[in-house]
This record gives C-alpha cells, sequence and structure tokens, in this order.
C-alpha cells in the first residue's frame, strides 16, 4: 500500500548533454541577466574564463578564490566585489567549493545563480549551505540558496582526475542510498536515488578504465544530477551525520570520508531497512552494503580511515559525539555498535 508523502519538486533548470556550455548564452539571456561575477577556485580560474568568454561584456568580474568549507571571510571579500560592480547575478564553474561561495553570495543578495558543475558533489541541486567562520562550520537551509539555472556539461568534466571522481561519485552514491530509508523519503525521490546509484555504479569503472570516457562520464555526472536531487529533497541519517562529524573533528576529506563509511554505515541500518534496498540488489547483490564495499575496493578508493589521517585514539570520541544530537535514523543509536562500526572503518574490514 503506498504510504502517506509528500514530495516539492526542486524548481531548478536543468541542461544536460555534452557542449552545454555554449548554450550559457542563451541561459543568461533568458533569466535577463547583465552584470553576471563569475566565481572560481584558483586552479579552474582559466577554464571558468574560457567558458564564460562567450558572455562578452555581460560578466563584469571574476572572483577565482573560491575554498573548501565556504569560509566566511572569503565571502566577505567577494561581496565586496558584488557590491562594488553592481553585480546582478552569479556565475559558478567548479565543483561544490565554488557552487557553495555563489550559495552564500546568493543567501546574502537573493541574486540568481547559474552554475556549470564540473565533480559530482550534487551541491548545485540542494537548498543547504554549509559556511566556516574561525573553524567551525553551520548549516544552513533556504530556498534563496537552490541555484536558478544548472548546465551539466559533461566535458567539463573529463578531466576531473580519476581519483576525484571515485571518491566524489561515491559521496554522490552517499546521498541517494541514505535517501532510500529517510524517514521524510517519498517514491519519487527512491526513484531518482535507485537510477542515479545504477547510473554511477555503470559510469565509474568505466572513468576508472579510461579517465576521458565519454560514455562512462555522461552516466557518471547524470547519477550525480539524481544523487544531488535526493541530498536536497530529504533528510539525511546516521552516514551523513558521521561523516560530518568525523570531517570536521578531524579534519578529514570530505569526499573521501564519504567513500570510506557508506558501506558501514549501511551495513549498521540494512537489517531494519526490509525491501528497501531491493532496487540496489542488480548493482551490488544481495548484501548491498558488502557489495558497496567490494565495489569501493574495485575502483582504487580509500578503505580505511586511518589513511585518510584519523588517529585509532578518536574512534571513542567519534562514537560519542556522534550520538550527541539525536536525529531520526532507521537503527537506533547505539554507542557500542557505533564505536565497533568506526573501528572497522578505521582498519578497513568488511562491514558487518
Ligand atoms: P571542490 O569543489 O572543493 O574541488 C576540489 C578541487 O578540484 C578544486 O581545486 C577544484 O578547482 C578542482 N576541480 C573541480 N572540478 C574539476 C575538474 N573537472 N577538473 C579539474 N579540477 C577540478 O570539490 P567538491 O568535492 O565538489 O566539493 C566539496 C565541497 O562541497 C565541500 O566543502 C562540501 O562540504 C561541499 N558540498 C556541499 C553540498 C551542499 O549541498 N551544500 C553538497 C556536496 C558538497
Amino acid at each position: 500500500m503506498m504510504r502517506h508523502f509528500s514530495y516539492s519538486p526542486a524548481p531548478a533548470r536543468v541542461v544536460f548533454g555534452s557542449g552545454t556550455r555554449h548554450d550559457l548564452a542563451k541561459e543568461v539571456e533568458s533569466l535577463g541577466k547583465h552584470r553576471l561575477l563569475l566565481l572560481s577556485t584558483a586552479e579552474q580560474s582559466a577554464q571558468a574564463q574560457e567558458i564564460a568568454s562567450v558572455l562578452g561584456s555581460r560578466v563584469v568580474g571574476h572572483f577565482p578564490e573560491a575554498a573548501m568549507h565556504t569560509p566566511v571571510d572569503v565571502t566577505e571579500k567577494a561581496m565586496s566585489l558584488v557590491n562594488a560592480l553592481t553585480v546582478d547575478g552569479i556565475l559558478s564553474v567548479g565543483g561544490g567549493s565554488t557552487i557553495g561561495l555563489g550559495k552564500a553570495i546568493a543567501i546574502r543578495t537573493d541574486l540568481d545563480q547559474i552554475v556549470l558543475p564540473t565533480t559530482y558533489a550534487g551541491s548545485e541541486m540542494t537548498p543547504i549551505l554549509g559556511e566556516t567562520n574561525e573553524g567551525l562550520k553551520t548549516t544552513r537551509s533556504d530556498q534563496r540558496i537552490r541555484p536558478e539555472v544548472v548546465i551539466y556539461d559533461v566535458d567539463l568534466t573529463l578531466d576531473l582526475p580519476v581519483a576525484m571522481s571515485i571518491s566524489s561519485g561515491l559521496n554522490a552514491i552517499a546521498h541517494a542510498v541514505e535517501a532510500l530509508y529517510a524517514h521524510d523519503g517519498n517514491p519519487i525521490i527512491s526513484l531518482m536515488a535507485v537510477e542515479g546509484i545504477r547510473a554511477l555504479a555503470h559510469g565509474l569503472p568505466g572513468v576508472v578504465r579510461d579517465q576521458r570516457d565519454e560514455e562512462s562520464r555522461s552516466s557518471a555526472l547524470y547519477g550525480a544530477w539524481l544523487c544531488g536531487m535526493c541530498l536536497g529533497s530529504v533528510a539525511m541519517g546516521l552516514h551523513h551525520k558521521l561523516c560530518h562529524t568525523l570531517g570536521g573533528t578531524f579534519n578529514l576529506p570530505h569526499a573521501e570520508t564519504h567513500a570510506v563509511l557508506l558501506p558501514h554505515a549501511l551495513a549498521y541500518n540494512q537489517s531494519r531497512l526490509g525491501d528497501t534496498l531491493d532496487g540496489l540488489k542488480g548493482a551490488f547483490g544481495p548484501d548491498v552494503a558488502l557489495g558497496l564495499h567490494t565495489f569501493s575496493k574495485s575502483l582504487g578508493a580509500p578503505t580505511t580511515l586511518r589513511e585518510l589521517g584519523m588517529p585509532q585514539s578518536g574512534i571513542d570520541q567519534a562514537a560519542k559525539l556522534a550520538l550527541a544530537k539525536p536525529y531520526p535514523n532507521p537503527r537506533p543509536l547505539e554507542e557500542g555498535a557505533i564505536r565497533a562500526l568506526i573501528g572497522r572503518a578505521w582498519a578497513g574490514e568488511p562491514p558487518l
């Protein structure tokens, strides 16, 4: 029987394909923007400028200083440019860090954002912003944060290094896995979750074999879009809370932490999920958590928290912190079992 649910479609316009960056001028025209500020990291500065060059004088400035975890002092520096140049829109070219900066400007100004994502993190599909101020990360959600137009151009992902593609892709899969058992989930998002995971499970091995294989890249980016929709639509559980806690406390890299923890967090919940994971058995076998672990290993993803720099002495502290603020999760949070889970992830043992 269909259970009671609610579903709010995300209002963003999405353009997907190869060479779609050439549609940028048309999209900017449709939005009626004349004074865009271009955002990127320093590493992607040239790539961003090349993409934006089709817009000519409609781009009035470039701020190539986006940084991981959206530091507030960087946003403030960008805001002075927004004000000095009387900007009427934001053009973000890059991954979650650049998109985060665009979102931070949008929440302060309500300016429209046009985004060309270049990783699989999925931030472009969410109304969520995490900002850091003096080492403290706070997260908020607001519909003004969600970008208005997203142009997925597969060509922009061809040079995403293989190691980053793998961890970023597993990070995306984690969004969809947790969406399947979210307390506020719904059948539409579950369809996207299964399809997103299927597309990434198909695309990532192809990217490992050949970094510039267009069919694999296309499948992975399509999957990342759907997984981003999952993250932006329903609440995340144990896995995302653990990643947030471990990442913040031990300064672990974001996507890699997701890659290591996902099979373990899923194994913790798996016995309570009934037929929820049935749509994933084709890709990962009857024990989905174990299948995910094997899949990650076959891609060459990191499989231990130890190699990411977490000290073994931090396992007890991490388990306590994971329970500090209760949240909905299919299996109740049990400190002993969570400590054991983190311990296995630290050592790289198979999920139990
Ligand atoms: P990133 O944006 O930090 O990029 C990492 C590095 O890779 C940067 O130097 C970037 O310039 C470079 N890079 C990106 N794409 C490239 C490409 N195609 N080719 C070559 N180099 C490329 O990485 P990310 O994993 O996309 O983003 C991580 C950040 O995003 C974290 O701060 C995370 O918290 C945030 N995030 C937020 C949300 C949200 O919904 N708010 C969702 C996911 C991630």
